[in-house]
């Protein structure tokens, strides 16, 4: 059966480079479910997000969540994707009722910027920022390697209606390098088309693409979709909200009522819960629940 939902880690042994490799299945139907997408162009942007941002999440050592948000004034206005450090994923995509750009850049329009936070449970978030200036999202992670950890950085990322599958290879930092070994292990990798990403597993593809290099595979991460919602988390995002606000909407119905946009999960505050959540606030940081 093929490999797929599913995280592999590599190295080549003999140069100073590591890769990683994805495919999803299952998990990227699960996570579309909840989303509106007006086209296969801009599922197919939701796709590659959730692929990038799984490789994206294996590149540090973290317990918490990354999240990728690219928003801009186009008809794509917002596409989030995020990973767990354990691999649980979740998107969405806000955009009009059509979006007729063809790649990201035009969909996503003017003054188009991507945001990468890191929240860790150990740490204050980490937020990196970089301006959508290439056509494709794997251009615009690489230019954002480029600016703010200075290692050279490459992904390679794919989806259709069935997969999403992406392809990463980065120099390790702190490490003597020859240049012509990246050079020569990058366009290897960039021979790699969709059919050969969403058709073979992981060791095929690498003899495929690195057959005379030395890799060394680690074993299977598994990914799946799990959104990260929860009913504390919403009574905080309505405590924010305040008193007055939640007593103007309780005067004009029985509850509060907010679904959760990754996950489709309904979460109903009726005045007694509201009433609770005001006299009895829960921390704004709530490490338990990310651990879930
Ligand atoms: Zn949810």
């Amino acid at each position: 059966m093929k490999q797929q939902d599913c995280l592999r880690r590599f190295l080549f042994e003999e140069h100073a480079i590591r890769g990683e490799w994805v495919c999803l299945h299952e998990s990227w139907l699960a996570a579309k479910q909840h989303q509106t997408l007006v086209s296969p162009d801009v599922e197919t942007q939701l796709g590659q997000a959730l692929a990038a941002v799984v490789l994206l999440a294996a590149t540090i050592k973290f317990k918490g969540a990354m999240i990728m948000q690219v928003q801009g004034s186009g008809e794509l206005k917002a596409l989030v994707a995020q990973a767990t450090h354990d691999r649980k994923i979740r998107g969405l995509v806000r955009s009009e009722a059509a979006v007729k750009g063809a790649n990201l850049q035009e969909m996503i329009g003017e003054a188009g910027r991507l945001v990468l936070t890191v929240e860790s449970e150990n740490s204050e978030p980490y937020q990196g920022i970089v301006g959508i200036e290439q056509s494709h999202l794997a251009g615009v992670l690489k230019t954002y390697f480029a600016q703010s950890e200075q290692l050279e950085t490459r992904l390679w990322l794919f989806a259709n209606q069935t997969h999403a599958a992406g392809l990463f290879i980065q120099e390790l930092p702190g490490e003597q390098k020859a240049d012509h070994d990246w050079e020569r292990i990058e366009a290897l990798a960039n021979t790699v088309s969709a059919t050969e990403m969403f058709s073979l597993d992981c060791e095929e593809l690498l003899h495929r693409l690195f057959h005379e290099e030395k890799v060394r595979l680690y074993e299977p991460e598994s990914v799946e979709f799990k959104c990260n919602c929860s009913q504390e988390k919403i009574a905080n995002t309505l405590y924010s909200l305040g008193r007055a606000e939640l007593e103007g909407i309780l005067s004009e119905r029985e509850r509060v009522e907010v679904d959760c946009q990754f996950c489709g999960a309904q979460y109903r505050f009726d005045k007694v819960d509201v009433e609770n959540l005001l006299t009895n606030p829960l921390p704004n940081s709530n490490p338990s629940s990310i651990r879930h």
